[in-house]
């Protein structure tokens, strides 16, 4: 009997059980090498959940020299003639002396797992700072070169012309850096009759679309006729990632709630029209985390491991944490940690405005995150005169974050939107209640702790509705409230330390979407809505 139990839990691991698709996918970030927020994770965990189910994927990013350097072995695969003509040596923007229109890949391993990574190395990508951002927080004037180039080099891997015996059923883009993929793809289908592989797009968030002029649309050498309302034209500009949203045969987002909410104005800047009029091709998948990575019992980055068994050992990276921000150890003090982006998205502005009444309450408050100037010189502020109840670390840093996320009893994430957040996930599984406003994926992974969710077991955080300073001080205060008894203060905890979030499910969705576009591969409508 034991003997035919093995056979048959075999039987259900066999890799024929899933379609198996080549998979080409493009990102900006990639961690460990690239890294600015959630699109980063995603593009290490995702590709690497798809190679669990037996997928041949491969990622492609540029080769910014942060990330060669973290790479540690590369080699040289290929090296590509663009088809173009004088990209990027216009505007007297960088020109690639002596090969102007050619690049090279280089490939690389994924840190702990076989997912091959292509970089794409060219002197437009050899800078210091962010994928973004120069050292001094200040956007690249040529990011449209950048990404755009990124683009062109995924059309020749898709079309299979760049010598490798290589070419992928499925080209999925990430974000507005991947959006002209879509719409170069369905060119070398409608205007050169060549077959293209299916494309799937991923909005991680809509508010960075990736918005440029007439002039650079000409200098980026895009074919002419994409210029109307209908397809790149936005406004008298144009924008990538209408491209994504207009040409990809599925597009999804990274939950359930934001794919319904970028249908309104509100949360669609712009496009909502657009994406309600795809919404038969529109969809949500919540993402994962990195079990791995993200595990108490195991992190490496933390002060002292724990799991729902050993649960007192969080209280060491408490100590570590306080100890970390020169804050003093105080009774009955719930300690709110914040590690975010400093961005208007995240509503930090919010709680500023109320930050005296939050800091006459029992709490301490520790923030890790760099972002917009004014926020982080407000933020410095508070921190002055109020030094043994806030601190602030300006900056990236990963293994704090790690520490924070072990060490602070609630996680703050008073955003106004979040398509879905990651920071709420670690949260629960590292037994750190988070306090979330109800949009996008908060409000997906979050279960409030009302009266009928404690009794009932399943309340895991705190959740507010309104976008308003004054009910994030009421959400404080019922997390304070709640904190001071220990009872209550633990069920949270462990509920949200057996919720389940791992990338295994969600990566079953998107194969289960790799199939749909490829069924609707070239069934694109011409007459999209003209963006209002
Ligand atoms: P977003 O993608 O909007 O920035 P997410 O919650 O989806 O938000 O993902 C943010 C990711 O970036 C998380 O892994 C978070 O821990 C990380 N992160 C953000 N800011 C910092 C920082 N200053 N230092 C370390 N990690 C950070």
């Amino acid at each position: 009997m034991i003997g035919t139990k093995k056979m048959n839990s075999k039987k259900t691991k066999t890799p024929q059980k899933n379609p198996k698709y080549k998979i080409l996918f493009v990102s900006s970030e990639l961690h460990p090498f690239a890294k600015t927020g959630g699109l980063g994770d995603v593009s290490n965990s995702l590709p690497k959940a798809l190679k669990n189910l037996y997928q041949d994927i491969i990622v492609l990013i540029p080769a910014y020299p942060f990330a060669v350097q973290k790479a540690g072995t590369i080699k040289h695969i290929a090296k590509i003639n663009l088809p173009l003509k004088g990209f990027p040596g216009h505007l007297g923007l960088p020109i690639i002396e002596g090969k102007k229109n050619s690049v090279s890949i280089i490939e690389t391993l994924l840190p702990e797992s076989k997912v091959k990574v292509w970089m794409v190395e060219s002197e437009i990508y050899n800078r210091p700072g962010t994928p973004y951002f120069d050292d001094n927080n200040r956007e690249w004037d040529d990011n449209d070169f950048r990404f755009a180039l990124l683009n062109y080099v995924a059309v020749e891997i898709a079309m299979g012309r760049i010598g490798l015996e290589w070419q992928p059923d499925i080209v999925h883009g990430n974000d507005w850096q991947a959006g002209l993929i879509g719409a170069l793809l369905e060119d070398e289908h409608l205007s050169k009759k060549n077959m293209r592989p299916a494309t799937v797009f991923t909005i991680h968030n809509m508010a960075h679309m990736g918005v440029y002029s007439k002039d650079r649309f000409d200098a980026l050498e895009l074919p002419k006729h994409l210029w109307n309302h209908h397809e790149l034209e936005f406004h008298d500009d144009f924008s990538f990632i209408k491209g994504g949203l207009v040409f990809s045969d599925r597009v999804n987002t990274v939950s359930p709630s934001y794919a319904e909410e970028i249908q309104h104005e509100e949360f669609g800047y712009g496009l909502s029209g657009l994406l309600s009029y795809r919404s038969e091709r529109l969809s949500g998948i919540l993402n994962g985390i990195d079990m791995k990575e993200w595990n108490p019992a195991k992190d490496t980055m933390i002060t002292k491991n724990y799991s729902i068994k050993t649960l007192d050992n969080k209280q060491k990276n408490k100590s570590a944490v306080q100890k970390h921000f020169n804050l003093p150890k105080k009774k009955n003090t719930i300690l709110l940690g914040i590690v975010a982006r400093l961005v208007y998205q995240k509503g930090i502005d919010l709680v500023l405005e109320h930050m005296e009444e939050i800091l006459e309450l029992p709490v301490q408050i520790v923030v890790l995150g760099s972002g917009d100037l004014e926020l982080e010189s407000r933020l410095r502020q508070w921190v002055n005169n109020y030094p043994e109840k806030i601190q602030i670390q300006l900056g990236y840093d990963e293994s704090l974050s790690h520490l924070i996320e072990a060490g602070v009893d609630a996680f703050l994430m008073p955003s106004r939107f979040e398509p879905c957040g990651l920071n709420q996930l670690y949260s629960l599984r590292y037994g750190t209640v988070p306090i979330v406003r109800e949009t996008g994926g908060l409000g997906d992974t979050v279960i409030h702790a009302s009266k009928k969710n404690l009794n009932n077991h399943t309340a895991t955080g705190i959740v507010f509705h309104e976008s308003k300073g004054s009910t994030i001080v009421d959400a404080i205060t019922l997390s304070s409230l709640l904190y001071q008894n220990k009872d209550v203060w633990k069920k949270l905890m462990i509920t949200g330390m057996k919720q389940e979030y791992s990338w295994k499910e969600s990566a079953k969705k998107y194969l289960k979407l790799y199939g749909q576009a490829i069924k609707d591969r070239n069934k694109y409508k011409k007459h999209a809505p003209v963006a209002l």
